[in-house]
C-alpha cells in the first residue's frame, strides 16, 4: 500500500484540498506537480528540501516520496553551522527549493514549482524503505538524524486516526514547522494519507487559527498559550471538533484556560522523533491536564527504575519510559554510539523521559531524565511540578526549573523565571506553600527570556 493513500484517489478532491500560507492546490494537481519533481530526482538516494512553510515545500517533499528518494527537511532558518551539519551528515545529493530561491552552498538545486506537471507513474516503494531523515529538536545537544521508514510513518498515522477519529471530513489547521514530526508527519503526511483537508496557516498566529475554521487543530504548548491569551481567537475555536497539543508539556493553566474559552479539553499526545507518536489522549476518552493518554494500537510501554527493573503502573512510581512497536525508527544516522545506548537487549527503546502510568493505563510525562528529574537531599523531584507551581503565581509568565550541583543536597532546585514585579523570596515562599517544602527552589533567577528552539521548547542545557 502506498503511504499517501489519499493522494491517488479522486474521491473528495477540491481546489483547496491543501492550503499553505494562503495558496491552495487540489490533490490531483499536487500529485501532478509532485510527479514532475519525482521525474527529476528519481535514482538519487537522499535529497534535502528547504522546508519553508510553502506550497513548494509540500510539492518537493511529496515528489521525493513518490520517487522513493529519502527526504531530509532543512529548517529554513537554520544557521550556517546547523545547515552544514544536516547537509554533511545526511549526505543529501541535492537541495529542492522554490524556483528562483537562492539556497547557497555548493549542492545542485532542483527547482520546485506547483505549476509544473507530469503524469509519469512511479512504482510504489516498499514499506521498509526510509521515507524521512528528521533531525531531533536539539533540546539536549546536537540534533541527531533519525531514519524513519514508510511503515513506521503509516503505523503512526493510522494509530492517530483511530485515537482522534480523524476522517476525510476533517479540516486540519496548524502553523507548525515542516521539518519536525509534528508539522511534517502529522501535519502534512497525515492529511495526505487520511484525505482530510489541510490549511497550514504559515505561522501559528492565534488570529489565523481562529479564522481558518478547522475541525482538528494542532499546536505546541507555546501556541496554545498564545491562543489562551487572545480570548477572541480562542472563542472562535468553539466550533472545532478536537484540539491537540504535543512536543512539550502543556501547562495546566493553559489546559484550564482553553477549556473555559473554547469548551474543549485539549487532547495531549506524547512522542519523539525516534518513536513518532506513541501515546495519546483519545477523542472518545477522558482528557485531563497533565495526562498524555494511552499507547496507540500496537505500541507497548513500560516503566523501569535505574537498574532496568520494572516499576508498577500505580500512578505514582516514576521511572524511565520504554516503548516498542511499529512506529519506531530504524536507527540514528552515523551515530552507532547513540543507537546502542538507547536500545535494550530485548527490543525496547529507552526514551530518556521519566513517566508514571496510572492503574487505568494512562501516562503522565514527568520530564527528561537528563534535565527534569532532580535528585535533592534524597528526594526525587520532577522539574515540571515545580514549574507548574511557579506558573500558578500571577506575576510569573514563564518558568524553567533545573537541578544544579549542591555540596549538601547533591542537587538543588534552581528556577529561571520570566515575570512581572516578582522577587526571589516571594516565589520561593509561594512554591513552599503549594508543594512539599523540599520541592521549593533554593534559587530563583529572574531573566528576560528563556532559551527556546524552533518548536518553543526550553533548552535547559543553555540555562545558567
Ligand atoms: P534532542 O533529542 O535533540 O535533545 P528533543 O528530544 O526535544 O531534542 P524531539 O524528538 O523533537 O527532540 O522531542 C521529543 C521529546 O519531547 C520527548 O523525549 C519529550 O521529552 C518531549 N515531549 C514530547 N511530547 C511531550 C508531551 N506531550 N509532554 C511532555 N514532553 C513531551
Ligand atoms: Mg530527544
Amino acid at each position: 500500500m502506498t503511504l499517501l493513500t489519499a493522494l491517488s484517489t479522486a474521491a473528495d478532491d477540491r481546489p483547496d484540498a491543501v492550503r499553505v500560507a494562503g495558496r491552495s492546490i487540489s490533490r490531483a494537481r499536487l500529485l501532478a506537480s509532485a510527479t514532475a519533481v519525482a521525474d527529476r530526482v528519481r535514482g538519487l538516494d537522499r535529497v534535502a528540501v528547504l522546508a519553508t512553510p510553502s506550497l513548494e515545500t509540500v510539492v518537493g517533499i511529496v515528489g521525493a516520496l513518490l520517487a522513493d528518494v529519502t527526504v531530509v527537511p532543512l529548517p529554513p532558518d537554520a544557521g550556517p553551522m546547523e545547515r552544514e551539519h544536516i547537509l554533511r551528515d545526511s549526505a543529501a545529493a541535492a537541495v529542492l527549493a522554490a524556483t528562483g530561491h537562492d539556497v547557497g552552498g555548493d549542492l545542485p538545486v532542483v527547482p520546485v514549482s506547483p505549476d509544473l506537471r507530469s503524469s509519469t507513474s512511479h512504482p510504489v516503494p516498499a514499506p521498509d524503505r526510509p521515507a524521512l531523515i528528521l533531525y531531533t529538536s536539539g533540546t539536549t545537544g546536537l540534533p541527531k538524524g533519525v531514519l524513519l521508514s514508510r511503515r513506521a510513518i503509516a503505523a503512526c498515522l493510522d494509530g492517530l486516526a483511530d485515537a482522534w477519529a480523524w476522517t476525510p471530513d476533517d479540516l486540519l489547521v496548524h502553523g507548525l514547522p515542516l521539518f519536525h514530526v509534528h508539522g511534517l508527519v502529522l501535519g502534512l503526511l497525515g492529511p495526505l494519507r487520511h484525505g482530510s483537508r489541510l490549511d497550514h496557516v504559515g505561522r501559528p498566529h492565534p488570529e489565523r487559527y481562529a479564522a481558518a475554521g478547522g475541525t482538528l487543530l494542532f499546536g505546541v504548548p507555546t501556541v496554545w498559550s498564545r491562543i489562551c491569551a487572545d480570548p477572541a481567537a480562542a472563542r472562535a475555536l468553539r466550533r472545532a471538533r478536537l484540539l491537540v497539543s504535543g512536543s512539550a508539556a502543556l501547562p495546566a493553566a493553559v489546559f484550564d484556560g482553553l477549556r473555559a474559552l473554547t469548551g474543549h479539553r485539549v487532547a495531549e499526545r506524547y512522542g519523539m522523533t525516534e518513536t513518532l507518536i506513541t501515546v495519546s489522549a483519545r477523542a472518545d476518552g477522558p482528557r485531563e491536564a497533565g495526562w498524555v493518554g494511552w499507547p496507540l494500537p500496537g505500541v507497548g510501554t513500560r516503566l523501569v527504575d535505574e537498574h532496568g527493573d520494572p516499576l508498577p503502573a500505580d500512578g505514582s512510581a516514576m521511572g524511565e519510559l520504554l516503548v516498542r512497536g511499529p512506529t519506531l525508527f530504524d536507527g540514528y544516522l552515523n551515530r552507532p554510539d547513540a543507537d546502542a545506548a538507547t536500545r535494550t537487549g530485548d527490543g525496547w527503546y529507552r526514551t530518556g523521559d521519566i513517566a508514571t502510568i496510572g492503574p487505568d493505563g494512562r501516562h503522565r510525562i514527568v520530564g527528561r531524565a537528563s534535565t527534569d528529574l532532580i535528585k535533592s537531599g534524597g528526594y526525587r523531584i520532577g522539574a515540571g511540578e515545580v514549574e507548574e507551581a511557579l506558573l500558578a503565581h500571577p506575576g510569573v509568565r514563564e518558568a524553567a526549573v533545573v537541578g544544579t550541583p549542591d555540596p549538601v543536597l547533591g542537587q538543588q532546585v534552581t528556577a529561571y523565571v520570566v515575570g512581572d514585579g516578582v522577587a526571589e523570596p516571594e516565589l520561593i515562599d509561594f512554591v513552599a506553600r503549594l508543594l512539599s517544602v523540599h520541592k521549593r527552589p533554593r534559587r530563583v533567577h529572574l531573566v528576560d527570556a528563556l532559551p527556546r528552539n524552533a518548536l518553543g521548547k526550553v533548552q535547559k542545557t543553555r540555562l545558567g
